[in-house]
Parts: structure tokens; sequence; C-alpha cells
């Protein structure tokens, strides 16, 4: 490709994860320079395709301005943070700490080194339980757990310093993240992982004896929640369009990251079931807390205003590609040495 990214220097905190690999190889093949950091609590060295890994975590402010005095960034894409929302209700304050606190950390680094171009890993979940769906991005943020909240907050540091600093940011809200690398080189690879996707796939390959449905009393059609999801590898492109948006100038922004249209809970697991070919147990249990019962984006603002344009719209591929990177890790446990 050409090599007109050169000069572009990027800092990818949480790169070594499973979102954050995925985007660092969508700048890797363009030719962008990146410099991961990540304290590896849930990423894997391995999964870094390109560029350079620092080992190091946001709350050690020392470390963090030894990298930015080092290095010559010209914008962040921060990634890193703990995702999962029951666990963010029984220890709040582990994810104020991390998502919010952590993130001040390096907003704060970026202003010291003129660092003025951000991207910032937000979530649907900064909605709560919207009045109605699909969601617009100037629909009220009413966050019902602490892992929305915390991601609130960061947004909300991130406008006022827009406002007192010549920062600039787009915030990207993802709804439900899932997939893996088309050539199963990078996927979910965290032990403990509780996606739906996830765990369905585990469920087939025999690691759990039922898959749990959390809730068929929801207000939605077959009584099971409904989610927006979207393939990892359309998610990165978004990321690289937020990015050349503003080197070429542009102002702050928002914009949801979704395709627009949802699957419940028992439509995923019935193609689960389809795609891998295994028919394994289903267990109906009780809600899980701090769940709404449906989210959909409304994705227009970023099809229209960064020309955002998704390859895998397609809930098999979502499926067939984290199917395919399961059964890798489980064959080849190594594969993330
Ligand atoms: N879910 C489920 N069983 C599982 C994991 C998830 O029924 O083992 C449901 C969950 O209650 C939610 C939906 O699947 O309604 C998506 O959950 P996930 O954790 O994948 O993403 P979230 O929407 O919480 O970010």
């Amino acid at each position: 490709g050409c090599n007109i990214n050169a000069m572009m220097k990027v800092l990818v905190t949480g790169g070594a994860g499973y979102i954050g690999s995925h985007i660092v190889k969508a700048l890797g093949e363009r030719q962008y320079e990146i410099v991961v950091y990540d304290n590896l609590s849930y990423g894997h060295p391995g999964a870094v395709l390109y560029g350079r890994l620092i080992q190091g975590d946001l709350a050690d402010q020392v470390l963090l301005h030894d990298v930015f005095r080092r290095e010559r960034f010209d914008a962040v894409i921060h990634m890193s943070a703990f995702i999962v929302v029951d666990e963010s209700i029984r220890d709040p304050l582990k994810y104020y700490r991390n998502n919010f606190v952590n993130a001040l950390n390096l907003i704060e680094t970026c202003l010291q080194y003129r660092v003025y171009a951000c991207i910032f890993s937000s979530t649907a979940a900064v909605y709560g339980i919207p009045d109605k769906v699909p969601v617009t991005e100037d629909s009220p943020l009413l966050p019902i757990n602490p892992y929305g909240a915390s991601k609130v907050m960061v947004e909300q540091a991130l406008h006022d310093v827009s406002i007192s600093a010549p920062f600039r940011y787009i915030s990207l809200r993802y709804f439900n993240v899932a997939g893996a690398d088309r050539l199963t080189r990078i996927g979910q690879a965290r032990k403990d992982a509780t996606h739906l996707i996830t765990v369905s796939l585990r469920t087939a390959l025999g690691k759990n004896n039922y898959l749990d449905i959390f809730g068929t009393d929801y207000p939605t059609p077959d009584g099971t929640c409904i989610r927006d999801y979207i393939h990892v590898d359309d998610l990165a492109d978004a990321h690289i369009l937020a990015l050349e948006y503003l080197r070429k100038g542009g102002g702050s922004a928002i914009y949801n990251c979704g395709y627009g249209h949802g699957a419940s809970v028992q439509e995923v697991v019935n193609r689960v079931k389809y795609v891998t070919g295994i028919d394994f147990p289903v267990r109906y249990a009780d809600r899980r807390p701090g769940d709404p019962p449906a989210l959909i984006a409304d994705a227009s603002k970023i099809r229209k205003e960064l020309g955002w344009t998704p390859k895998h719209d397609d809930l098999d591929y979502i499926i067939r590609t984290a199917w395919e990177w399961e059964k890798k890790i489980t064959t080849t446990p190594q594969t993330h040495p």
C-alpha cells in the first residue's frame, strides 16, 4: 500500500486485547507507526501483530510520562478498560478507578505532551435502557450500571477538555462486538469471557455443560434480550476513519458503531447451533443484573459523516470467524504465548 501514514504515530492503550488487537492489525495494514501500551491483565503479547508493545499500566504515571517523552505521538486510541457489566456492579470502584481515573491520567498526559487527537472506546451501555431503539447519539445518557457510568464520565471529561484546550476526540460507542480475524490469527482470548457468542461457542465445544439464557420475560418478541452484533473488523475500520477524520482537521464527535438491526439471545443461540452443527444444551435462567432489554444502534451518523460502510453485516460470518478462532485456541493452546 501507499506510505502516506508513515509519519503518523499512534499510541494504542489496550492494544493487546481482543478489540485492540484488531485495531492494531487495521493500523498496521495501513502503515501507521504503532506503540501498544497494555498491562497484559487480559491482553496477550502474541495478539499484537504490528508495532511495539510496552507493558505498562495507566496508573503508572512515571512510565506513562517516560513513554510520551520518548515517543512523539500524533494521536492516541484509548481502548484499555474493564468491560464486564455484572462485575462492575459488584466492584464499582475497580471500574471507576481503571476506566475513569486511569483515563484522566492519559488525557492529562496527552495535554502535557501536546497530543491533541484521541479516539475513545465507548459503549452502548452509556444509554442504559433507551426510550426507543434504534438509539441515536443524542439520546439521554442514563447508564444502569457502573461500567456504563464509568464510560459516560470519560466522555464528559473528553468533552470538557475539548472546550478548554485544542484537544479533539472521537468517542465511538460500540454495540456488541464479536467475531474474529478472517485468517484466525487473533480473537477473543479471555478464558473467563462472558459474552454470548463466545460462551455459546465454548458450550458447543463442550467446555460448559449448558448455555444459560439470561431472562426469557423481557418485552421483546421472544422474551430474550436483543443486541446489535457487529464484527470486530468493521469496528476496527471505524477507528481508522475516525483517525483520518481528526488528521484532516475534523472536530470532536461521538458515533454509534453498530449495524442498525438486532438479534435476540435465542436467535443468536440458534445461529450458533446452525453454524457449528452442534446442538448444545440450553438452560433458561433468571435475568442477569444490569442488562437492558434491547440495544440497537442508529449508526446513520458515522455512515454519513465518516463514510463508514461495514463489510461483515452477517451474523453467520461473525459466528463462523469466532468459531474458527475458538477451535484454534482449543486445539492449539499456545496460540497466544
Ligand atoms: N447472555 C446470555 N447468556 C450468556 C451470556 C450472555 O443469555 O451466557 C445474554 C445477556 O444477558 C445479554 C446478551 O446475551 O442479554 C448479550 O450479552 P453480552 O454479555 O454478550 O454483551 P452485553 O450486551 O452485556 O455487552
